[in-house]
């Protein structure tokens, strides 16, 4: 590879919004066979808006909202920031909370007047002791749909409500997912959220597989195993929890209005807000590639 087609492909590159840190990165992106994508902040807008509640008997929804948004005071997830932004709406103060703990990929718990309030799908809840296997738990009828994402609120060990709440899929999305097809890429989804929302996504924008329920940490270990059966891995994602699996792919992209560890751990930067940035970053390489050989 001559240095000179390299330089000429990243200064490229930056004139459509892709953002090469090195050399490397431009060969590696060549190679590609597989692009795996973050789903939220990457292929949805990364901002949620609570859709509706769900309460057990007793329980008045600004009083669901206002503990669960107490506890949520210690988060910084999208989900944390829509359920204070919906009870700011309904009340003007928030209980005096303590002990936050923050469990990646599952929740959050505080201490909320006293007593463990948790707020956290259904992992965290079954940690906890708080079973949600029949459809009704505690007299709460869930509207569970794979469009949402379903949040279990529980005090003192029992079950007071669920939140559900919505993303929207980029609009860009559907036709960057296209593009990577048509380049001969095997595409994979990859989120946190439950498998009815990872497979409803995945159907919606044509992606080949959907993996759900991975555990932040889980993130690189899901990389790794698909370079083992011999792909070569591009990583796309936007947050704090996509950074370790961004350096473990071949080939990690990063959104640029992510987290500063992701784009630290990227290879190459989309600066362009528009996720066709993805396939003309794999196409840039073929091509400049193409002109080294
Ligand atoms: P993603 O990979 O889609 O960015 P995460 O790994 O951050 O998702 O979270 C996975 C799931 O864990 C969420 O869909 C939600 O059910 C639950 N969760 C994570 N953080 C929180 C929180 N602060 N409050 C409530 N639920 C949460
Ligand atoms: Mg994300």
């Amino acid at each position: 590879a001559t240095p000179t087609a390299l330089m000429v492909g990243i200064g490229r590159g930056a004139s459509l919004g892709i953002l090469v840190k090195g050399q490397d990165a431009l060969e590696a992106s060549g190679t590609i066979t597989t692009v795996v994508l973050d789903k939220t902040g990457t292929l949805t807008a990364g901002t949620m808006t609570v859709t509706g509640t769900a309460t057990a008997e007793h329980i008045q929804e600004h009083d669901l909202l206002r503990i669960a948004a107490s506890v949520e005071q210690g988060s910084e997830h999208i989900i944390a920031r829509a359920i204070l932004s919906a009870a700011k709406k309904q009340i003007t103060d928030l209980e005096s909370a303590t002990d936050f703990n923050i469990v990646p990929g599952k929740g959050a718990t505080a201490t909320v007047s006293g007593k463990l309030a948790i707020v956290g799908n259904r992992a965290l809840l079954a940690e906890h002791g708080v079973a949600l296997n029949s459809n009704e738990p505690n007299g709460i009828e869930l509207h569970e749909n794979p469009a949402e994402t379903t949040v279990f609120v529980a005090v003192d060990g029992k079950l007071i409500g669920a939140i559900n709440l919505a993303d929207t899929i980029k609009p860009g999305a559907k036709n960057a997912v296209d593009a990577l097809r048509k380049q001969g890429l095997k595409t994979v989804l990859l989120t946190g959220d439950s498998k009815a929302a990872g497979d409803y996504t995945a159907a919606q924008l044509g992606i080949d597989t959907a993996l759900s329920e991975v555990l932040p940490t889980d993130k690189a270990e899901t990389v790794r195993a698909l370079q083992a059966q011999g792909e070569r891995v591009a990583m796309v994602g936007d947050g704090i929890n996509d950074a370790v699996a961004l350096a473990a792919a071949d080939l990690g992209l990063a959104m640029v209005n992510g987290s500063d560890i992701a784009l630290k751990s990227a290879d190459i930067i989309l600066v362009r807000d528009d996720l066709a940035v993805i396939p003309d970053a794999i196409a840039l390489s073929r091509k400049t590639l193409r002109t080294i050989r």
